[in-house]
């Protein structure tokens, strides 16, 4: 059978990272694609560290419409842009690139990912006392997200605090309410609202640990809602254990979704219908959980 559903005209975007293999952005903006009836199709792309500036600049030259940039490029890439996203200067890290006529303009959209992943189950971190946990890539973006949407006290935990300090001082200028600790020291804190979990603490090799040791910490704390930046495995332990306590715990798998759809309102300077995004979302969910 003849398939003629790529055309000469048809955009090309996609992702770089190294491995890349594991990717599922893949699935997640061919399926938005059929759902907005777009002419465009997604590849994953493995791009060495040394390979990286050569790759933007071939991407740019074929005419590929946008990237996602993923682990380990997040940084490096802000040196191959013509020009950075405000937000993304603050969280030090790009994960979306748009093709513009002087070259790549880079954007995070991990902000929006995570502020909806929470914000559609009911939750919000506005007034709220909130405990990230992690000051990396993930970590940056949660705490630029705390701050931007109110939260009125930042904890930020990270095994090394240094880098916790690192991004208190990015995002103080504009929010002062911040406190940087280790992580070891979160059960000193005296109350918790919110726990944003974004170390890689229940992932891969962390598997089956919890970053939060003490399972009495929620009821000690009255912590309302736990968010793990983790969606494999689907329940982490630090979310088996609130499920346990009678909390209310989320997954990073709708932060994933949502942050792919951030970069799509990009690309395309449109706003996507939230009813056409719950559709896919629950689609690309129900896969996700039977094929992983
Ligand atoms: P990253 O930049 O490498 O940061 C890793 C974080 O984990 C750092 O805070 C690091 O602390 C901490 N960590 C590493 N090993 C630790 C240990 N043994 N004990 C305590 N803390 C430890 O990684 P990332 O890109 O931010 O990713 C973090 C997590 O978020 C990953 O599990 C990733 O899968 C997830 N994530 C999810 C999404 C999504 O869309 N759902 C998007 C991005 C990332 P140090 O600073 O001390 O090293």
């Amino acid at each position: 059978m003849v398939d003629n559903s790529v055309k000469g005209k048809t955009a090309v975007y996609g992702v770089i990272g190294c491995p890349i293999e594991h990717t599922f952005s893949p699935a997640i903006h061919n399926t938005m694609a059929k759902t907005l009836n777009k002419d465009m199709i997604y590849e994953a792309f493995r791009v060495e560290k040394d390979n990286l500036e050569s790759a933007i600049k071939g991407a740019y030259s074929l005419g590929i419409k946008g990237l996602n940039v993923t682990v380990p490029h997040k940084v490096e890439v802000m040196k191959c842009l013509c020009d950075i996203d405000k937000r993304a200067k603050v969280i030090g890290a790009v994960n979306t690139l748009k093709y513009t006529e002087n070259g790549y303009v880079g954007y995070n959209t991990d902000i929006i990912g995570v502020y909806y992943a929470i914000k559609n189950k009911g939750f919000d971190v506005k007034g709220k006392t909130v405990l990230l946990l992690g000051a990396g890539g993930a970590g940056n973006a949660c705490g630029v997200m705390a701050a931007d949407k109110g939260a009125k006290m930042l904890y930020i935990a990270n095994r090394t605090v240094s880098k916790a300090d690192k991004l208190a001082e990015s995002i103080r200028a504009e929010y002062p309410e911040i406190k940087t600790l280790s992580i070891d020291d979160i059960y000193d804190i005296p109350n918790v609202d919110i726990v944003l979990n974004a170390t890689v603490i229940g992932f891969g090799e962390n598997k089956g640990l919890s970053p939060i040791k003490d399972t009495g910490f929620y009821k000690n704390k009255g912590v309302e809602m736990v968010f793990d930046a983790i969606y494999s495995p689907w329940e982490t332990q630090l979310l088996k254990d609130c499920r346990k306590e009678g909390i209310t715990g989320i997954n990073g798998f709708d932060m994933l979704v949502y942050q792919a759809v951030a970069a799509e309102e990009i690309w395309f300077d449109e706003e996507i219908d939230p009813q056409l995004t719950e559709k896919a979302r629950k689609e690309l969910s129900d896969f996700y959980r039977e094929n992983n």
